[in-house]
């Protein structure tokens, strides 16, 4: 039987160049192998404040990006996550299989916890069970992720595990796919931290659908390390995320890069960055804006229903598991 991958982004935000190396890519990448599931997150972005109009745009717009980055409909089935209601109703029947302990050591939790002091809510710290939900609906092998998701991953694996032994077989154990290169893409302001969506500082993450000026200037003003050689150097965290990116951007090898930048500077460098991110962003965005919303709503109004039709299958399987159904 064909395996299956299942994955998903959070429309928080605006997409950047951390998503796309770390996860969309590879979907793409994937998608002719395995049947596949690329969702839309909206129930995980409700888990800290969104404002209601920009959250429904949002939404839209992420699942254009899906399709113009190569996500393809006729192999993929690409829905919005509220539209397919079985998985809060599976977050549900796992939050009665989660501990409240491994939830707590969350490392995404606490960090999102922290700016969030005075507000934190149960759906914030309850996030990765929904997403254990996510996956473990669609009897997934692959969850093609960032590597900051390796944590709840590894917590999805322990939930259908301890379901599995507590009431019979029900759910496939899924292995994260991280990817060798790309899977924790830094902020071009601070190279200790990733790029993140939710990001304070605009100009850490380059976003896709950003013009070739704010593109220059980003990068322009992206920190780098001391010293003055361009190479691949993890001790040199600035400048290694700078290369990382141009060699996915470019799909050139390490070496490669290496040779064209030899005897160059750091200017040099960003210019490079910014001209062939510039070119690679100019097709994806110019086929966002070719997808008209009748062809969105028809394939996200049929994705759910591919989505609910598998969904279903397994929600009733653990309803008759946990004596839920009579
Ligand atoms: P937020 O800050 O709202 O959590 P985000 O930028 O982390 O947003 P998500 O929607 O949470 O984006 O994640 C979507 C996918 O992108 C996930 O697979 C995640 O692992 C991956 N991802 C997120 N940030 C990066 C990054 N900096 N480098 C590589 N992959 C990333
Ligand atoms: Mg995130």
């Amino acid at each position: 039987m064909t395996k299956r991958i299942f994955s998903g982004a959070q429309p928080t935000g605006n997409v950047h160049l951390g998503n796309y190396l770390g996860a969309l890519r590879n979907w793409v990448a994937l998608q002719h192998e395995y049947e596949s599931f690329f969702c839309i997150v909206n129930l995980h972005a409700i888990t800290l404040p969104q404002d209601p109009k920009l959250l429904a745009e949002k939404t839209r717009d992420l699942a254009r990006i899906y399709l113009a980055v190569g996500i393809d409909p006729q192999v993929s089935t690409v829905f919005v996550q509220s539209d397919v209601k079985e998985h809060s109703e599976l977050t549900w029947v796992l939050n009665c299989v989660a501990r409240v302990p491994e939830l707590e050591r969350m490392t995404q939790y606490k960090d999102k916890a922290k700016k969030q002091q005075d507000n934190i809510t149960v759906g914030l710290f309850d996030y990765p069970v929904l997403m254990a939900a996510d996956i473990l609906l669609y009897q997934t092998d692959l969850v093609p992720v960032g590597d900051d998701q390796r944590q709840h991953l590894e917590l999805t694996r322990d939930l259908a595990i301890r379901f599995n032994r507590d009431y019979g077989e029900t759910f496939k154990v899924p292995d994260a796919y991280i990817p060798k290169a790309g899977a924790r893409i830094m902020s071009l302001s601070d190279p200790t931290r990733k790029m993140s969506k939710s990001d304070d500082d605009p100009n850490g993450c380059v976003l896709l659908m950003d013009d070739a000026d704010t593109i220059q200037k980003k990068f322009k003003r992206a920190v780098t390390d001391s010293g003055t050689e361009i190479r691949f150097d993890l001790s040199r965290p600035a400048i290694n995320n700078l290369l990382e990116i141009y060699n996915l951007i470019t799909n050139k090898s390490q070496q490669e890069v290496e040779d064209h930048f030899a005897g160059k500077g750091y200017a040099q460098l960003k210019g490079d960055l910014a001209e062939a991110t510039v070119a690679f962003l100019q097709p994806i965005q110019q086929r966002v804006k070719e997808i008209t919303d009748e062809r969105l709503d028809q394939i996200l109004g049929q994705g759910s229903e591919k989505a609910r039709q598998i969904a279903s299958v397994t929600l009733q399987q653990v309803f008759e598991k946990t004596g839920l159904s009579r």
